[in-house]
């Protein structure tokens, strides 16, 4: 499959395959990247992934349940070429006819890569715990430096060493009680920001649904678009990537260009001196919507040339025979990372 391409590519040259458990209509499935099994997942969630060399390197376990994964191939089928009408068996072929070497440019029948399904109020917010206890030393100190200083005629150096440990095990003891209390205290405003990018987020699938583009087309191609820069020589060491939440998007109308900013909570493994390395980062993409594209279609594309018509492989930059440049075959590519 066009999609899995860049990935393969890249893990062979490591010498790693990845094992992904996806839970779908209650059914444990299982896709590994050295395709000793690739199950048909329709709308699945990721459990788990096992990356392996030769032994076991790690278990990544974190994943979110509003991102949905779908991959479905139809394996018994005969595929008859366009070019010589020979009909060949789309397991015994590598993408090409065995006759007359045309390109078949398969692709899943259908695809979903990690689109966001649900927005909905999990707090995911990994300075929860620091904001509480700085709050709690703050109000600690302060309480602590009223009563001190209230009680003591003189205010010497010993007292600022007693407002200091007073601070600290109030702070401690409070710190229990606080972290009930942000739940009145700090949970309602993150709510509110969360609820805020939730309805951002469902206003800008709404104004691309005005447009008549879609939101899977959307989230597919960015994560096509991805998969080609991370498994690029712009990245040797990254064997592999997850969309951990996508925290904003942006529609941006320039020069009568569609740009789309996306920023994303990512985990980005890297495989350096034979060890897994995994990463939390924010990202931020720009997206260009290209509006005269031929689009490729589920299954197989027999695409000709718009020079020579001799026969495409759209993972190729251009004609093979000719050196005409090709077309974009995606609604939307990647014009740039941005920070
Ligand atoms: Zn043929
Ligand atoms: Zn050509």
């Amino acid at each position: 499959m066009i999609v899995d391409e860049a990935q393969k590519h890249r893990l062979k040259e490591y010498g790693i395959n990845i094992k992904t458990k996806y839970k779908a209509d209650d059914k444990i499935l299982e896709r590994n990247t050295d395709c000793s099994k690739n199950d048909n997942i329709k709308q699945g969630i990721i459990l788990e992934k096992d990356y392996y060399s030769k032994t076991l390197l790690k278990k990544e376990k974190d994943f979110d349940s509003r991102i949905l994964y779908t991959y479905e191939f139809n394996e018994s089928k005969n595929i008859k070429c366009n070019n010589c009408g020979a009909i060949s068996d789309i397991n015994t072929i590598d993408d090409h006819c065995p006759y007359c070497n045309s390109s078949f440019n398969i692709e899943y029948n259908s695809k979903e890569l990690g689109s966001k399904h649900y927005y909905d109020l999990i707090i995911k917010d990994k300075t929860y715990i620091i904001k509480t206890y700085i709050m709690d030393f703050v109000i600690s100190f302060i309480i602590s430096s009223i009563y001190i200083i209230s009680t003591s005629r003189t205010f010497y150096f010993f007292d600022i060493l007693k407002i200091v440990v007073a601070t600290v095990l109030i702070s401690l003891l409070l710190f229990y009680v606080f972290y009930y209390l942000d739940a009145l205290i700090l949970l309602p405003s993150l709510k509110r920001k969360k609820e805020l990018q939730n309805q951002n987020q469902k206003d800008f699938f709404y104004e691309l649904s005005k447009k008549n583009l879609d939101k899977i087309t959307f989230y597919n191609n960015l994560l096509y678009e991805l998969r080609e820069l991370y498994y690029s020589d712009k990245y040797k060491n990254i064997i592999d990537f997850d969309i951990i939440d996508y925290n904003s998007f942006k529609l941006i109308e320039k020069n009568n260009n569609i740009y789309v900013d996306v920023s994303v909570d990512i985990r980005i493994i890297e495989y350096k001196n034979q060890k897994i390395v995994s990463k939390r980062t924010d990202k931020k993409y720009r997206m260009l919507w290209a509006r005269q594209n031929d689009f490729l279609s589920p299954g197989e594309n027999q695409i000709k040339c718009h020079n020579c018509s001799s026969s495409i492989d759209v993972r190729e930059q251009k004609c093979k025979y000719c050196g005409t440049k090709i077309n974009y075959y995606q609604q939307w590519y990647l014009d740039k990372e941005l920070d």
